[in-house]
Parts: structure tokens; C-alpha cells; sequence
């Protein structure tokens, strides 16, 4: 837990969020600036700020974002049409919160990234 860190704040329930799904490592939550019909955030509760950060230790929460990410998609009816998923890292890779995130985006067609 960082003190500082409003993702932290989130995953302890320190701070409100729509949370669509939680267990005992992760938690998924509505982005507060949907850029798509579905737009959730899934983050691990350990504080880990970004990929750069990512080792051989800690990088098993990674594969447990990206499948409670398919999950939610399944769920959505997102599956067979498609979805997107973004992890941004650092000022140039457009990341914001420095707590990793995984975006899942879905419900529209989207376009090439830029
Ligand atoms: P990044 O740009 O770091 O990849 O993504 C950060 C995301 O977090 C952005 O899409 C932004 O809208 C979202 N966000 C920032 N602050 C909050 C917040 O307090 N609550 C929620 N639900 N989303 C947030
Ligand atoms: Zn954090």
C-alpha cells in the first residue's frame, strides 16, 4: 500500500469506486472517463507502480488481470464481437496513475492506437 496512491485507496476502500468485481488480489472498478461502453480498470491490491516495476516475484498478478479482464468481457457478450485490452507505462505511454492497470475497453468498434 502506498499512501499516497489513489488506486491503493481503492482497492482498501478508502476512497468510493464502482467495483464491478474483487477477491483476494485484485480488484475491477468502472473508469471514471469511460472512453467506451465498457471501460473497466483491473488492478492488483499489491501496490506495483508500473510495468517497469514488474519482476519474476511479482508478475503473477498480471496473468490473473488479464483473465478476470476476459471474464468481465465473456459476461458482456464481448467475447465473440471483441475487445481491447491497455496497460500504459510511463509519461510517453499516456500512463496517469502510477499503480498498474489493466484497461479493458469493449462495446465499440475501436480504432488503431496512436
Ligand atoms: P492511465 O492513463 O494511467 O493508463 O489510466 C488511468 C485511468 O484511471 C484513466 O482512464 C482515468 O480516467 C482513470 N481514473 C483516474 N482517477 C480515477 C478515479 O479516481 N476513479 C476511477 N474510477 N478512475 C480513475
Ligand atoms: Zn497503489
Amino acid at each position: 500500500m502506498s499512501s499516497d496512491c489513489i488506486f491503493c485507496k481503492i482497492s482498501q476502500h478508502e476512497l468510493p469506486a464502482d467495483i464491478v468485481y474483487e477477491d483476494d488480489d485484485l480488484v475491477a472498478f468502472n473508469d471514471i472517463g469511460p472512453q467506451a461502453p465498457t471501460h473497466v480498470l483491473i488492478i492488483p491490491k499489491t501496490h506495483i507502480a508500473s510495468v517497469n516495476e514488474l519482476t519474476e516475484a511479482n508478475c503473477n498478478v498480471v496473468s490473473k488481470l488479464v483473465l478476470c479482464a476476459k471474464t468481465i468481457a465473456n459476461e458482456r457478450g464481448l467475447a465473440e464481437p471483441g475487445y481491447r485490452l491497455v496497460m500504459n507505462c510511463n509519461a510517453e505511454g499516456g500512463q496517469t496513475v502510477f499503480h498498474v492497470h489493466l484497461h479493458l475497453l469493449g462495446g465499440r468498434q475501436l480504432k488503431g492506437l496512436g
